[in-house]
């Protein structure tokens, strides 16, 4: 387990002082970087019997059941919905609707039972947290009870893309610290490394974060991403309800973060200056802005930003996509009198 290259600075110096280690660290920067993994790797130092340098050996008995994934003081907790997530399978749509999109209080509770017993190995105990955003508001008030008294030799670790959703008073008793992205040629490295084909395109796309831009590039996403950008590019406008119609649950965030990214890009090139995300699609891009009313546009970014906040639960996928591609169409279709 360890941290990608571009955050091992950042990881070392972090345990470089492990006598001021704090009680509670909020973990925070965009999404698709690497944070849950810096989580991770700064939990599996901090339980390591025999750190290098700070870091895990990487072969004692502490770092072997880290790495099996049975270490007995340390703990993750994530919303049921992303436990599956890893087998890489499509989950059956019947069994995605039982599962629990938010961090229950059940499970914050829970944690009370692991932070009462002495560690088993009589060293520190690390709860991994993530998305912190997902804690549902009466877990994050039995969090919060653990944070104001915090436990002995007990190391909390929250992640997040969306810190400003967290409690104020959670984010108040954690000391903070932001993730980056690394500079665009060590994630074009990176990401011809992983074997992505077109690297350039799917980091534009995923705004320079590297994770997000392999999970972009996978096929049926990049499939989503050129469905989607041929609407949005269509002359005529959007056809929403024909597209709508074939809107499945599970896309819908990634409808809105298409829209979100292609709206703002249009913003870019209408205001006189380069595409960000969708830099290989700049003819349409160019003929869909000199079409489109600026005010128009930017109401729409706050209407997509509003719709990505409910999107993870959407109640309607079909009805979400119709809603928005017909605000888009208003936005970028001007009926010349
Ligand atoms: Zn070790």
């Amino acid at each position: 387990m360890s941290a990608f290259p571009w955050h091992r600075g950042e990881l070392s110096r972090l345990l470089a002082d492990r006598g001021r280690m704090p009680h509670a660290l909020l973990v925070h920067g965009r999404a698709g970087i690497g944070k849950v993994e810096f989580a991770r790797a700064l939990a599996e130092s901090v339980l390591c019997e025999a750190p290098r340098e700070g870091l895990a050996c990487g072969v004692c008995a502490s770092c072997h059941w880290f790495s099996q994934g049975n270490h007995p003081d340390f703990r993750e907790i994530v919303p049921e919905s992303a436990l599956e997530d890893d087998e890489g399978e499509e989950a059956p749509a019947k069994a995605e609707k039982a599962k629990s999109l938010v961090i229950k209080i059940e499970q914050i509770r829970a944690i009370a039972d692991f932070i009462a017993l002495t560690t088993h190995r009589a060293g520190y105990r690390v709860l991994l947290i993530h998305p912190a955003e997902a804690l549902h508001p009466a877990a994050a008030n039995a969090l919060l009870k653990t944070l104001e008294e915090p436990p002995a030799n007990t190391l909390i670790v929250l992640v997040s893309d969306q810190p400003a959703r967290l409690l104020a008073t959670i984010r108040s008793r954690c000391r903070l610290l932001r993730l980056t992205a690394p500079p665009r040629k060590e994630a074009l490295e990176w990401l011809r490394g992983e074997g992505v084909a077109a690297p350039e395109v799917a980091l534009a796309g995923a705004g320079g974060a590297p994770l997000l831009a392999r999970d972009l590039a996978e096929p049926p996403e990049a499939e989503l991403r050129r469905r989607v950008l041929a609407e949005l590019a269509r002359p005529g406008g959007a056809d929403p309800v024909q597209f709508a119609s074939g809107m499945e649950k599970a896309n819908v965030e990634r409808l809105i973060y298409w829209m979100q990214t292609w709206v703002h890009d249009l913003l870019r090139v209408r205001l006189a200056g380069e595409a960000r995300h969708h830099g290989d699609l700049a003819p349409a891009l160019k003929a869909r802005a000199q079409a489109a009313d600026v005010e128009g546009l930017f109401a729409l970014e706050r209407e997509l930003a509003a719709a990505r906040r409910l999107a993870s639960h959407p109640l309607n996928p079909r009805l979400v996509a119709e809603h928005l591609l017909m605000a888009y169409n208003r936005a970028t279709v001007v009926t010349k009198p």
